[in-house]
């Protein structure tokens, strides 16, 4: 399918000027007649990019049993709104959901929640999980979630929030020499260029500690729509108990780099070859992460490799009960606890991160509080 998105991109720039890295990408995941989201399913082998809950049941599953445990360590509270940020097909929740018939009293507690930006995607999760045994509902966004104790979950959420870029020109200037990078034109191309000005006090502000290192030309990402999300989180467990476990890719602390990446039928494209019809996910900077929430006073992890999470809620025994169950798939399992845990595969690279209200002991699966 051709994409006129990028026709519109180019219009938009002439008449208007260049977009930062961050509209650019809104734009091309959302809007909302050629945005890549809202057109399509783009999950599975047959799509763009594969995720976790779509490699393996037992993702979802050790993750129930860690929600489970979460409810227990919150007091079990009679009602505990189940909020998922990004659910792609419903697959992680209808597994998270089929591990929690473990315990009856934490199900008849759950209100499912679901924060989706795609509508093509909501109707899949209707059906996916037509006949859960609780309640289930969709909000527009995790602020105008119900409110209550809760337990909020986003896998591979946070890499497709749009990031900005800036580049450090002239290092002896410290906050003042970061300059945005743009998205541009050269002639009728969609290029990347340089503002000549030098960003905003208010905006300097904003940048991770880590910019304090920067050399002469390195580039800097920060992510304002997840400040926003560990900023309304702050809000809620102020007010009611709640845990919130992110899982994503990218580093412990904050690198400098470009990590744009634009994805089609999993192999890596450029991020201008055809807006609307790729996916574009960036890095998710947890060092970042754990410096927003310390600021807000907000109880958070360490990250901890997606390996030793999982390990530690028990995802090698659940390959096994599963294995002695259907010997048939014994080494189709095999091959799905590889590529959920191996180093060369997502085992190091992706992350999980854990906020939490006060009060509440070190949640499974990590291995200290930041
Ligand atoms: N969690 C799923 C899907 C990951 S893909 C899985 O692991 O398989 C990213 C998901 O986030 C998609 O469902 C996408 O439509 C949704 N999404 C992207 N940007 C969003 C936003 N700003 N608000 C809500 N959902 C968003």
């Amino acid at each position: 399918m051709t994409n006129p998105l990028k026709e519109r991109l180019i219009a938009k720039i002439k008449a208007e000027g260049p977009l930062s890295v961050a509209e650019y990408m809104t734009i091309c995941l959302l809007d909302p007649i050629h945005g890549y989201y809202p057109t399509r399913d783009p999950l599975g082998s047959d799509g763009d990019f594969i995720t976790a809950p779509e490699i393996s049941q037992m993702f979802g599953e050790v993750i129930g049993l860690w929600c489970i445990q979460s409810w227990q360590d919150m007091g079990s509270p009679q009602t505990v709104q189940l909020i998922e940020l990004g659910p792609g097909r419903g697959i992680m929740m209808s597994d998270i959901l089929r591990a929690a018939q473990l315990d009856k009293d934490f199900l008849a507690a759950v209100h499912v929640t679901l924060v989706e930006a795609s509508p093509a995607l909501e109707a899949v999760q209707a059906k996916t999980l037509g006949d859960i045994p609780c309640p289930i509902s969709w909000a527009a966004s995790l602020e105008k979630a119900p409110k209550g104790p809760a337990i909020i979950i986003g896998n591979e959420f946070l890499d497709c929030l749009p990031i900005r870029q800036f580049i450090q020109k002239d290092r002896f200037a410290g906050r003042a020499g970061w300059q945005e990078r743009m998205v541009t034109l050269h002639g009728e191309t969609l290029c990347f260029g340089v503002s000549p000005a030098a960003i905003s006090e208010g905006l300097q502000a904003t940048l991770p500690e880590a910019q304090e290192e920067a050399k002469t030309d390195d580039l800097l990402e920060i992510c304002p729509a997840s400040a926003q999300i560990v900023d309304q989180i702050k809000q809620r467990f102020e007010k009611d108990s709640g845990r919130a476990l992110f899982i994503d890719y990218g580093p412990e602390e904050t690198e400098f780099g470009d990590t744009l990446q634009a994805l089609k039928r999993h192999e890596k494209v450029g991020v201008f070859s055809d807006p609307g019809n790729t996916d574009l996910t960036a890095r998710v900077d947890f060092g970042a992460l754990v410096e927003l929430a310390k600021a807000a006073e907000l109880p958070v992890t360490t990250a901890v490799p997606q390996r030793e999470f999982l390990s530690k809620l028990g995802l090698e025994m659940r390959a096994v009960a599963l294995s002695r169950a259907k010997p048939e798939s014994k080494e189709k399992i095999a091959r799905q606890l590889h590529r959920l845990t191996a180093s060369d595969e997502m085992g190091e690279l992706f992350k999980a991160i854990c906020f939490q209200s006060e009060g509440l002991g070190l949640p499974l699966g990590f291995r200290e509080m930041a």
